[in-house]
């Protein structure tokens, strides 16, 4: 039959087939909310109604400013299903950017979590122009102008709704990528590629994730779909735990060993910190059996870490144009019963293609690079959950081949079992003379040692080798080390050319909104240093 790829597959087949699976919210105040999805469902009506009743039209944008919570995730099945678009705002953005984001989207009504109007206040003082009605999630500090209570608004709503047909090409989720490289580039998922992305992340050879997990995101709401899972979860009917607004190494810890989470999901930077916790504290997590981890590259060191307490790294690459994910890493059948050794390599990298993905990785010339795991090259793709635009970015647009393929401006290599190695962003390559230094490789063997809690690198221009690399390094607790003695314990791991000229030591390294580092910030403020 020819119907629709639509949102609301997903959540009436959830309603009708997991009723009773729980989901878990953590409140602003840390109090904990239980609902069932049939209690989810009755919510996600009240809300439709309530959105209609405010004016919300199909095609018309909705914003959220919220962590991952349940009315998020109300607010993700709702806003799409009566044909209008959710803009899931990034809560980290600059005061002066949050209003500027409100405006590019062309949001009409803007949902808030309680804790998160203060920032929102401080957005709109810099703006004393702006108006669009406001509803607040939760008790609040602050008092934004034109603002209705959340559940107040669902109170008066009936627990049914009738829902309209839609176009499986109309969009479901704006989501604005967190501008790592430039300026926030925003991403419409359609209900046809956010149904499709669910199936084909849900893998058992992608995320896994079934009926009788706990699952807990980390990775927000507000970039890019937390990878998937408020659409995967409800689909296959496991359990949800959001974390709300702590996502303090302790507070997460605790959520995990409470509510018994199986999978769990987030950028490095996060289980960096539940690491540290884990070891402090001697502990072990004996029901977690997954941790996916991305956004950026698992330094080894935390996938060694992690495998020792008897948890399972599995490593993930995508982007927001992706919706997101791309590739997983999974033990391949045919390295099954190979030495450790041989696993831990494939698993280290950034995995295999999940099924609606076609892509490609050629060299400078436009020819594919073999599959030898070594020759790297600039990854195009393809797909039904690909992007085909930006959402009115003038300037920038995606960079598109004569075969539809396109740039995600990653580096990499590809080895004969379908292992897709990210070298680099092509944008902090270190173009050191005739040579190219891999960022990320450099960071990840800095890291690999146990003074060092963090590493970024950058190449800064130099007078004679164009750039030469830097690195900016953030130590364990407690730890001490000098730039000598880190550069010398290098010269045992590195040929003499890829040992960075300088090792600068702060407190923090700057992170993007979703917890990458922030180069552009680091080449900004180094700038000179080599000159
Ligand atoms: P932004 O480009 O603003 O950071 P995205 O979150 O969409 O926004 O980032 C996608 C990029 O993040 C990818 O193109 C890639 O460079 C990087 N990335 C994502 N996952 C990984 C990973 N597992 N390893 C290395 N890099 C990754």
């Amino acid at each position: 039959m020819d119907v629709p790829l639509v949102v609301r597959w997903i959540f009436e087949h959830a309603l009708r087939n997991h009723a009773s699976r729980p989901i878990v919210s953590r409140e602003d105040d840390g109090s904990i909310v239980r609902l069932t999805y049939a209690d989810f469902g009755r919510r996600v009506a009240q809300l439709a109604g309530a959105l209609v009743e405010a004016g919300i039209r199909p095609g018309d944008r909705v914003a959220s400013f919220g962590w991952n919570s349940h009315r998020h995730l109300e607010l993700y099945f709702a806003v799409p299903m009566i044909g209008a678009v959710l803009h899931t705002t990034n809560i980290r953005l600059f005061p002066e950017q949050v209003c500027w984001a409100f405006e590019h989207a062309g949001d009409r009504l803007i949902f808030v979590d309680g804790s998160l109007a203060p920032a929102v206040e401080r957005a709109l003082a810099t703006k004393p122009d702006f108006r669009r009605p406001f509803v607040v999630m939760g008790p609040s500090s602050a008092s934004l102008p034109d603002a209705q209570d959340y559940e107040a608004m669902l109170a008066r709503q009936p627990d049914r709704f009738d829902w309209p047909e839609l176009d499986e090409r109309s969009g479901a989720i704006l989501c604005y990528t967190s501008a790592t490289t430039g300026d926030p580039k925003g991403v419409v998922f359609t209900h046809r590629s956010t149904v499709l992305h669910a199936f084909a992340g849900g893998l058992a050879d992608a995320l896994g994730v079934r009926q009788r997990d706990t699952v807990m995101p980390v990775v927000p709401m507000f970039h890019v779909n937390a990878w998937g899972i408020p659409f995967l979860a409800p689909m296959v009917g496991a359990k949800l735990v959001m974390p709300g607004n702590r996502l303090d190494p302790a507070s997460l810890i605790e959520l995990i060993e409470g509510e018994g989470v199986t999978i769990s999901l987030g950028v490095p930077t996060v289980w960096l910190a539940v690491r540290d916790e884990l070891e402090k504290r001697d502990l072990r997590l004996p029901t977690l059996h997954t941790l996916v981890i991305g956004g950026s590259a698992v330094p080894p060191s935390l996938f060694d870490d992690l495998e020792r307490r008897g948890i399972r790294t599995v490593h993930a690459w995508g982007m927001t144009e992706m919706s997101p994910i791309g590739t997983v890493s999974r033990v391949h059948a045919d390295l099954e019963g190979e030495p450790w050794e041989k696993q831990r390599d494939v698993l280290l990298k950034q995995g295999r293609f999940t099924p609606l993905v076609a892509w490609k990785i050629l060299d400078d010339d436009g020819r594919a690079v073999p599959h030898d795991g070594r020759t790297a090259g600039q990854l195009w793709v393809r797909g039904p959950a690909v992007t085909g635009s930006y959402y009115r970015t003038g300037a920038a647009l995606p960079v598109f081949d004569a075969e539809g393929y396109f740039a995600t401006g990653d580096v990499c290599t590809i080895d004969e079992f379908g292992y897709l190695h990210i070298v680099d962003r092509s944008k902090d390559l270190v173009k050191s003379g005739g040579e190219w230094i891999s960022s990320v490789d450099l960071e990840n063997t800095i890291m690999g040692h146990p003074s060092v809690r963090e590493a970024a690198v950058i190449g800064l221009a130099h007078l004679k080798w164009v750039e030469r690399p830097v690195a900016v390094v953030a130590l364990r607790e407690g730890a001490a080390l000098d730039e000598p003695s880190l550069q010398a314990w290098l010269g045992e791991r590195l040929v003499k050319w890829q040992i960075p000229d300088r090792v600068l030591f702060v407190d923090a390294i700057p992170r993007t909104g979703v917890g990458k580092f922030l180069k552009r910030e680091l080449r900004e403020r180094y700038r000179d240093l080599l000159i």
